[in-house]
């Protein structure tokens, strides 16, 4: 009897926001059975619900260039990766493709790409013109580790939010998937910054990663649970076979609705996405990360002709229902298993807009 109802008490002291051992919630994590799934997903959809009833909001995702300059161990985008095709869309495709979108209902977008130096002025151009085109729209960006100038450049530009996940809490782990020219310190001064800025602020991380423990994960929630980010994007890591992490094993899509389940019960608030990597790694999983406690959704709205150049890792989908062609299949898809695909810009609810 203890040992049943052991896991559900630590499930709950965590949705009261009381203190949980971190060795009890590693033990939930490295060995997620079918009860503490459920169980967990059924306490995360009760919160979510008293937050946001069964909306899922919906973003555009535009992958605006596969350059960059980092070297990343896990992504197919490194710099070192010399036999990817690189593009860049213009600032007028980047417009178009929004106003697509837009036109479709989307009000709310995420333009996502490598990390470049030369990004600056065009980017703030982009963002000023989003704006006075599509001025009730959010903009969200997610361009990764720029300078506090650029990051304010870009606000004043008019960018709402901005994605940056941490990749990992434990400093030591972060070093093992990045190389020596980036750091733990400077990610977590971007994030600070960027919240200084006045941005709503995704962090996240992938579950799975090399050398990554339950302890890691666990770690995770002790982390969220003072950065309090109010997006928060997880995914198993796929591998890319053009990296360093090329022949390690996939990570596990339990883990990984566990995870999302979890970070739901420490943050009530967050906007946290079924991610485009889940759904990669499971056939339903789009609806199993909702079901889980996400409460957004990112159809890829980049011109088709780009979609198989912005491969972060092999065989990610970018087609059908994780499209903006598949919009109203999703809503559907979504309906099935309860939830409503909802067309708002979905900000946190701690953030009044104007
Ligand atoms: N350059 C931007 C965007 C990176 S892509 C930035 O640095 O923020 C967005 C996210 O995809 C990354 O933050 C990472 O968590 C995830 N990602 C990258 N490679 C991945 C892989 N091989 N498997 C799963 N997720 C991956």
């Amino acid at each position: 009897m203890m040992r049943v109802s052991s896991y559900r008490d630590t499930l709950e002291q965590l949705a009261r926001s009381e203190s949980v051992p971190q060795s009890h919630l590693a033990a939930l994590i490295a060995m997620p059975t079918r009860e503490v799934l459920e169980y967990a997903a059924g306490l995360a959809r009760e919160v979510a619900e008293q937050h946001f009833g069964h909306k899922v909001y919906l973003r555009g995702l535009l992958e605006v260039s596969n350059v960059c300059a980092a070297g990343c161990y896990y992504c197919g985008l490194r710099a070192e990766n010399r036999a990817l095709g690189r593009y860049t869309l213009t600032t007028e495709e980047i417009l178009e493709s929004c106003e697509e979108g837009y036109g479709l209902g989307l009000r709310s977008f995420v333009l996502q790409g490598g990390q470049r130096a030369d990004y600056r002025e065009p980017i703030a151009k982009v963002a000023r013109e989003f704006k006075s085109r599509l001025s009730d729209a959010a903009l969200t960006l997610s361009l990764g580790e720029q300078s506090g100038e650029c990051y304010e450049e870009w606000r004043k530009a008019g960018a709402d939010r901005y994605l940056l996940r941490h990749e990992s809490a434990n400093e030591w782990h972060y070093g093992r998937l990045h190389p020596e020219s980036m750091s733990y310190q400077n990610r977590l001064g971007c994030l600070k910054r960027l919240s200084e800025l006045g941005y709503q602020c995704g962090a996240g991380f992938m579950v799975g990663t090399p050398e990554q423990t339950a302890l890691h994960l666990a770690e995770e929630l002790e982390f969220l649970a003072q950065l309090r980010p109010q997006m928060v994007g997880i995914g198993p890591f796929i591998p890319h076979s053009s990296t360093p992490f090329g022949q390690m094993p996939q990570g596990s899509v339990e883990q990984t609705l566990l995870m999302i389940s979890l970070v739901r019960l420490v943050l009530p608030k967050a906007l946290i996405p079924s991610t485009t990597a889940l759904a990669t790694a499971s056939g339903n999983g789009t609806q199993q990360g909702v079901l889980a406690g996400a409460n957004v959704v990112m159809p890829n709205v980049t011109p088709k002709r780009y979609r198989a150049g912005y491969e972060i890792y092999n065989g990610k989908k970018s087609f059908g229902t994780e499209a903006v062609e598949g919009l109203e299949h999703l809503a559907e898809l979504l309906g099935r298993v309860g939830y409503e695909a909802s067309l708002e810009r979905g900000d946190h609810p701690d953030f009044v807009v104007k």
